[in-house]
């Protein structure tokens, strides 16, 4: 789960990283209250949007006015903002972050990630931060974490000295990377950004930007991340289906994926590209799937108009394919589904569920392996096109 750059600093500045102040708006006029109270002379108005690449896209503007911020945050919201990460869609601006704008010395990148080489949480540093980061990747620092020690002193010294930062900066560095650490932990993120760590004119650190994300399983547990959720900023199928129990992946491709299990879901995406196609989704109605579960995984994979066919592929060891076949009876009778549908049912109750689809006198091609299955996907599309 990903936050607003707004909700991350208000995060992390609670637990004692240095982050400017700010308000939030939501139309211009809050915006413009929100400079005046601010105080000083310049702002920057920030575009909130759970993607990156703001700056370079118009999304991060300098006002030298009160006026000014006003003509921004009127022109940034309600718009889409294209960036390189949003997709060519863009995503809709629904609200701003005002902050006094900072004199910017240097600009650094200091994150945390979740090291799945080293299996354990590390921390990246480089002097090349700001918006080329990505490109530069220059003198990158990776100290890795032992999760039973925490985040050590002389890593952060090591890091800090990378960046440049000594003498009355040194303490300061440590502190934030300790906090962000803390913070970072604490709250189950899985990444932790902060692009750029300004060094200001007068010698302070600060977070200019901050990006978290959370691991979506552990988010039940911390309700302070799960209220910081914002439904607008996701595909409203995965939101569907999230409710319904459904882990549901919206994908580019023109293949709708009913499977059961993560990995069983992979192996059928692969399956699919091999024969020549792109899936249109990932989703795993998981194990003890009932017919309603299955009726509902209908129902959204449907709703994504690329879907130009169904391939449901079930390996039933928990589950019960005469349940999967019930579902697959009761969602089309419910649902007018116009695409053809490719089954591959095997495991507990086979014989029950093929019985079950071959006397509901669906029109759907039942398949006995996922090789076949897949290509008898790939050709439906090709008899449609
Ligand atoms: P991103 O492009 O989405 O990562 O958005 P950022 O929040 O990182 O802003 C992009 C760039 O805008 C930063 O790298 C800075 O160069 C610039 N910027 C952001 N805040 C300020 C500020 O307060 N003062 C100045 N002068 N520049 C800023
Ligand atoms: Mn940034």
């Amino acid at each position: 789960m990903n936050v607003h750059e707004h909700q991350a600093k208000e995060l992390l500045g609670s637990y004692g990283v240095p982050v400017p102040p700010g308000a939030v708006a939501y139309a211009p006029h809050q915006a413009v209250a929100g400079a005046a109270e601010l105080g000083g002379e310049r702002w920057v108005v920030k575009a909130q949007i759970h993607a990156g690449g703001r700056g370079k896209a118009g999304g991060v503007r300098v006002a030298g006015s009160l006026e000014e911020v006003g003509e921004i945050a009127a022109d940034l919201l309600g718009s889409r903002l294209v960036t390189a990460q949003t997709g060519p869609g863009g995503a809709l601006v629904g609200r701003v972050l005002v902050e006094p704008a900072a004199e910017i010395a240097r600009e650094l990148y200091l994150g945390l990630v979740v090291d799945r080489g080293a299996q354990r949480v590390s921390l990246i540093a480089s002097t090349a931060g700001g918006v080329e980061v990505e490109e530069s990747g220059a003198e990158l620092v990776r100290e890795t974490v032992d999760p039973a020690l925490g985040l050590r002193d002389f890593q952060c010294r090591k890091a800090a000295a990378a960046l440049g930062l000594s003498g009355p900066q040194l303490r300061p560095a440590v502190a934030l990377m300790r906090s962000l650490y803390r913070c970072f932990v604490e709250t189950d993120a899985l990444q932790a950004e902060i692009n750029p760590l300004a060094v200001t004119a007068d010698g302070k650190l600060v977070a200019l930007d901050a990006k978290l994300s959370f691991d979506d399983n552990a988010v039940a547990r911390r309700p302070t991340i799960a209220a910081l959720r914002d439904l607008d900023e996701e595909d409203p199928k995965e939101i569907d289906a999230s409710e319904h129990g459904l882990n549901y992946i919206a994908l580019d491709g023109d293949v709708g994926c009913i499977v059961n299990g993560a990995g069983l879901a992979m192996a059928t995406m692969d399956a699919i590209a091999l024969h020549g196609a792109r899936p249109a989704n990932f989703l795993d109605v998981g194990g003890g799937a009932t017919p309603e579960k299955v009726s509902n995984a209908f129902r959204i994979v449907l709703t994504d108009p690329n879907v130009k066919t169904i391939l449901v592929n079930i390996f039933a060891g928990i589950n019960r394919c005469d349940w999967i076949a019930e579902g697959i009876v009761s969602a089309s009778r419910e649902l007018d589904i116009d695409v053809p549908i490719v089954a591959r049912l095997a495991g507990t109750n086979v014989e029950e569920g093929r019985r079950i689809l071959a006397e509901s006198g669906l029109a759907l091609t039942a398949a006995e392996n996922l090789d076949e299955a897949a290509a008898a996907a790939v050709s439906s599309l090709e008899v449609a096109a």
